[in-house]
C-alpha cells in the first residue's frame, strides 16, 4: 500500500452523471476535490438513451441548472431535438426534453470538468474504504494507492455487483462492454447497509443505413426552442435533426411470447426488480396482454453517428431470437444490429439508511449518490450527486443543505428516498410533487440560485445573469401592463372568442390570468407588435404561469408556512422512539426502520398515522422543556 501524495477535502468516486455534479459542486465551493473513476473515457457517458429531461426530469434539471450544474448546458450544447413535453397541459406540468448527440454531450463534459478549478481526476478504481472508527478517512484503489479525505461520495451507478444478462448468457459488467466493481461492492455488503438488487434493460442499437425511413412518422422538434439553461440562448443548440415513431407489430408480440421463457428476467436469472415506467418489451407483452401494438421511437444518437436508439423495446431475450424481434417491427424488416440489447443487474443501498443531506447514518462523511440509491436515469443521478457534493463541503464546517418538498422537486426526490426508501428504481414524475403548481421549470432559477449564491454553490457569472433577467423580467410585465387589449383588433376578436367583455379587459397582464385564453396566442399576438418586440419566450411563459395560478399560489405558500413550523423540527440521533407510549407496534417498527431527520420526514413514512405525529411532537416537545 502506498499514501498518495495529495490528500483532499472530497474525493468522489464515479464520473457518471451523480459523480460529475457531485465533484464539480464540490470544487466549485472551493474544496479540494478529487474523481476517481474507473476509465476517464468515460465521464459524462449516456449508458443508455442519449435523451435529457422529460416530465419531472426536466424539473430537476432546471433546478440542477438554477444551482449552477452542467447538465442542462450540455444538453444545450448537445441538443439536436428539443420539444416541450405536455405543452397542451398547464405550465406546471410542461417539460422540456431533448434528444442529445452522445458524442457532443461526452465531450462537453469531460471539457467542462478538465476546466474546474480546484478539481483533480484520476482513472483507478476504488476497492476499499478506510475508516477510523466509525468515520471515513480515505479509499483504497485497486493499483493499492491510499488517498486520504474526510468526505467520500459514492456514485458508482450500475456497477457495485453488475451482472449483465442476455437470454441465458451472463457476463460479470457495470454496463456494455465495462468491468463491474466487485471489490467495493463487497466491503459495503460488510457494512451495517440493507443493501438490495434493481435492474434495467437497454434496447439493441441499429445502424440507421438499413432502416425503411418511409415507414416512419417523422417527428420534428419545436419550432421555438426554450433553452434548457437559464444561461444558454439557442444559437449555443446543433443543427436540429428529427426522430421519428414506428409500430410493433402482432408478430413482434408473438416471438416474444413464444420465447419468454428464454428472457433473463423471466427464467429467474434476475432477482432485482426494474423499472416500473421504463418496462422491457417482455413485460409489455405480459402486463398488457391485450395490446398488440407499442410506440417505438426512433431517436439519433448522434448528427453524424451511424447508430439509433429505438426507444421502448428494451428486452433480456437471447441474441438469437433478439434479429428477428427488431425485424418483426415496421421499417425494420431489414435491420442491423450494431449493439445487443442487454439486462443489467447491480447492488444498491437502502436510501433509508442515509440521513436528507445524503451522507449515510452509519459511517461518517461517506454520501451516496445517484443510481447506487436505488434511483434511475441521467437527471436523478445528477441531481443526487449535486446536493451530496454540496453536503459534503458543508459539512467541513457543520453546515447542510436538505432541500425542501415545497422548494423543489430535488426536495421531493430526496425525501421520498431517505423516508420511504424504495424496492423498485426510483424515478422522478410530477405527480410525485404535492406543490407542482410552485415547482415548475421557468421558476427554479428564483426558487434555487439565490439560495445557492448565499451557499457558495452558485458562481457570480450565473449570480449575474440570473440578475439581469430578473431585471428583464420585470420590463416585460411592466410593458404587459400597459397594452389595453381593447386598444388592439386581434385582442378583441381573442376576447370574443372567450367571451369576455373586452371593456373589462384591464391589460395584456391580466388575460393571461384567464384559463380559456391560451397564452401562445396572446405571444402571437404580441409578436406582431413592433413596440413589444424582442419578447423572450421563457420570460413570457414564466410570466403566463404566475398569472394563471395565482390564486393557487397563494393558498399554497399559506399551507407550506403553516406546516414548517413543525415540518423542520429535528429528531436527536439518539432519540428513543420506545420510550414514547401509545405508539402503536406499527408506527415503531416503521421509525425505527427510518430513524426519521426531522418530523416532517416522519410524517410522509407511509403507515406513520396523524395520530402518531402527534404522539411525537409532544414528546419532542416535552424533551425540549426539560433539557432546551
Ligand atoms: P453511472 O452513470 O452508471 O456512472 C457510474 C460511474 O462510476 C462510472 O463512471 C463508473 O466507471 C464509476 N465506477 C463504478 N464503480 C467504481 C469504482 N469502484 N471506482 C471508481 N469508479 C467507479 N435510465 C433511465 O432513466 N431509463 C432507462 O431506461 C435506463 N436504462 C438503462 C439501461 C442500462 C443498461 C444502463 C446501464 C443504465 C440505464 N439507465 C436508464 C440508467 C442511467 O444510465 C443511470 O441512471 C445513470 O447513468 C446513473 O448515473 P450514475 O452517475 O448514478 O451512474
Amino acid at each position: 500500500m502506498v499514501n498518495y501524495i495529495k490528500k483532499y477535502d472530497v474525493i468522489v468516486v464515479g464520473g457518471g452523471h451523480a459523480g460529475v455534479e457531485a465533484a464539480l459542486a464540490s470544487a466549485r465551493m472551493g474544496a479540494s476535490t478529487l474523481m476517481i473513476t474507473q476509465n476517464i473515457e468515460t465521464i459524462g457517458q449516456m449508458s443508455c438513451n442519449p435523451a435529457i429531461g422529460g416530465i419531472g426530469k426536466g424539473h430537476l434539471v432546471k433546478e440542477i441548472d438554477a444551482l449552477d450544474g452542467v447538465m442542462a448546458l450540455a444538453a444545450d450544447h448537445a441538443g439536436i431535438h428539443f420539444k416541450t413535453l405536455n405543452a397542451s397541459k398547464g405550465p406546471a406540468v410542461q417539460a422540456t426534453r431533448v434528444q442529445a448527440d452522445r458524442k457532443l454531450y461526452k465531450n462537453f463534459i469531460r471539457q467542462y470538468v478538465e476546466q474546474q478549478e480546484n478539481l483533480d481526476i484520476m482513472q483507478q478504481e476504488v476497492e476499499d474504504l478506510v475508516l477510523d472508527g466509525s468515520c471515513i478517512t480515505g479509499v483504497v484503489t485497486n493499483m493499492h494507492l491510499i488517498i486520504a479525505a474526510p468526505k467520500v461520495i459514492l456514485t458508482t451507478g450500475t456497477f457495485l455487483g453488475g451482472k449483465l444478462f442476455s437470454g441465458d448468457s451472463v457476463m460479470s459488467g457495470g454496463r456494455s462492454a465495462e468491468a463491474p466493481s466487485i471489490k467495493l461492492a463487497q466491503r459495503l455488503r460488510a457494512l451495517p447497509f440493507r443493501m438490495g438488487r434493481l435492474k434495467t434493460g437497454t434496447p439493441a442499437r441499429l445502424d440507421k443505413r438499413t432502416l425503411n425511413y418511409k415507414m416512419f412518422e417523422e417527428q420534428a422538434g419545436d419550432l421555438i426552442r426554450n433553452p434548457f439553461s437559464f444561461l444558454s440562448t439557442t444559437d449555443d443548440h446543433p443543427a436540429q435533426i428529427s426522430c421519428f415513431i414506428t409500430h410493433t407489430t402482432e408478430e413482434t408480440f408473438n416471438i416474444v411470447k413464444k420465447n419468454l421463457h428464454l428472457s433473463a428476467m423471466y427464467c429467474g436469472q434476475i432477482e432485482g426488480k426494474g423499472p416500473r415506467y421504463c418496462p422491457s418489451f417482455e413485460d409489455k407483452v405480459v402486463r398488457f396482454a391485450d395490446k398488440k401494438t407499442h410506440q417505438v421511437f426512433i431517436e439519433p444518437e448522434g448528427l453524424d453517428l451511424l447508430e439509433v436508439y429505438p426507444n421502448g423495446i428494451s428486452t433480456s431475450l437471447p441474441i438469437s431470437i433478439q434479429l428477428p424481434f427488431i425485424r418483426s417491427i415496421k421499417g425494420f424488416e431489414n435491420a442491423l444490429m450494431t449493439r445487443f440489447a442487454y439486462a443489467v443487474e447491480y447492488d444498491y443501498i437502502d436510501p433509508r439508511d442515509l440521513l436528507p443531506t445524503l451522507e449515510t447514518k452509519y459511517i461518517q462523511g461517506l454520501y451516496c449518490a445517484g443510481q447506487i440509491n436505488g434511483t434511475t436515469g441521467y437527471e436523478e443521478a445528477a441531481g443526487q450527486g449535486l446536493i451530496a457534493g454540496m453536503n459534503a463541503v458543508l459539512s467541513l464546517s457543520n453546515k447542510s443543505f436538505v432541500p425542501l418538498r415545497s422548494e423543489s422537486y430535488l426536495g421531493v426526490m430526496i425525501d421520498d428516498l431517505t423516508s420511504q426508501g424504495t424496492i423498485e428504481p426510483y424515478r422522478m414524475f410530477t405527480s410525485r410533487a404535492e406543490y407542482r403548481l410552485l415547482l415548475r421549470e421557468d421558476n427554479a432559477d428564483d426558487r434555487l440560485t439565490p439560495l445557492g449564491v448565499t451557499l457558495g454553490v452558485v458562481g457570480s457569472k450565473r449570480a449575474a445573469a440570473v440578475a439581469s433577467q430578473h431585471q428583464r423580467y420585470n420590463q416585460l410585465k411592466q410593458k404587459l401592463t400597459q397594452i389595453r387589449p381593447g386598444t388592439q383588433e386581434n385582442f378583441t376578436a381573442l376576447c370574443r372568442d372567450a367571451l369576455f367583455d373586452i371593456q373589462e379587459q384591464r391589460s395584456v397582464l391580466a388575460l393571461l390570468s384567464k384559463p380559456q385564453i391560451q397564452s401562445s396566442k396572446i405571444f402571437d399576438i404580441l409578436c406582431q407588435d413592433k413596440v413589444m418586440m424582442p419578447i423572450e419566450h421563457r420570460l413570457f411563459k414564466k410570466i403566463s404561469a404566475e398569472m394563471l395560478y395565482a390564486g393557487y399560489i397563494d393558498r399554497h405558500l399559506e399551507e407550506i408556512s403553516k406546516i414548517k413550523k413543525h415540518e423542520s423540527m429535528t429528531i436527536p440521533k439518539a432519540f428513543d422512539y420506545r420510550s414514547i407510549k401509545g405508539l402503536s407496534h406499527e408506527a415503531l417498527e416503521k421509525l425505527l426502520a427510518t430513524m426519521p431527520y426531522t418530523l416532517g420526514q416522519a410524517s410522509r413514512i407511509q403507515g406513520i398515522t396523524p395520530s402518531a405525529i402527534s404522539l411525537l411532537l409532544a414528546h419532542l416537545k416535552k424533551k425540549e422543556q426539560i433539557y432546551g
